[in-house]
């Protein structure tokens, strides 16, 4: 599994997902359809499938287009206000591209129907991957608009939280140095916060310059441990 991790509008990420075998990919929260479109094109892989983690516009306003400009493609999600959705999923669904599984979570709190991809590959060593959406960044979430603080605590310590400690986070938005500098205003002596923001800051500069990554080395990225 190949993952493409694309910086897009103020400060989210579309990520393009490839399944190395077959050169399948999915798209997981499209905002920007041409560029998507272009970066599949030179990859030399056939899109298939959009996964939405939920309804807000910077992850699904580039949904009519694409399926415009790309007949025929599957649009998935769990909620009914996505726009252009072709499939809703439920809770604990799985899907499968070629080798990459794909196990759906649903974590209502920043919205009632925000579903998280979980991804993985059998007989494969690159540990399992999470789409989070805006329901899991860097050292912090996405505010609750829908659902109630105990949901979301659900979502993020039952759903989420169980996931092996090795996972691949890949989150919707860049707010890596913001939440971790919030965290140390207000945790002052936690190391662990402290350790985090320097390793954040010395790969701030970097996160604008590197949209593209291969595998699990990259700035967008974090483990659930
Ligand atoms: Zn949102």
């Amino acid at each position: 599994m190949k993952v493409k991790v694309i910086s897009v509008l103020e400060d989210n990420y579309m990520y393009l997902i490839i399944e190395e075998h077959t050169r399948e990919a999915v798209a997981v929260d499209v905002a920007v359809p041409k560029r998507l479109l272009e970066i599949a094109g030179r990859e030399g892989v056939s899109l298939t499938t959009v996964l939405t983690t939920h309804h807000h516009w910077d992850h699904t306003r580039g949904n009519a287009e694409l399926v415009h400009l790309q007949p025929g493609l599957a649009v998935m999600g769990a909620d009914e206000r996505i726009c252009a959705l072709t499939r809703r999923l439920a809770h604990g669904e799985e899907l499968q591209f070629g080798a990459i599984h794909v196990r759906c979570l649903l974590t209502p709190g920043h919205t009632s129907g925000h579903m998280c991809y979980f991804l993985w590959e059998d007989e494969c060593p690159d540990p399992p991957a999470l789409f989070s959406g805006d329901a899991l960044s860097v050292a912090g979430c996405g505010w609750h608009l829908e659902d109630t603080a105990q949901q979301m605590y659900q979502s993020l310590t039952k759903t989420l939280g169980t996931l092996p400690p090795q996972t691949k986070v890949f989150c919707g938005h860049e707010h890596t140095l913001s939440n971790l500098e919030f965290a140390q205003k207000v945790e002052p002596c936690n190391n662990h916060v402290r350790a985090k923001l320097s390793w954040a800051q010395v790969r701030g500069t970097m996160m604008t310059y590197l949209p593209c990554l291969r595998h699990w080395a990259r700035s967008s990225c974090t483990t659930l441990s």
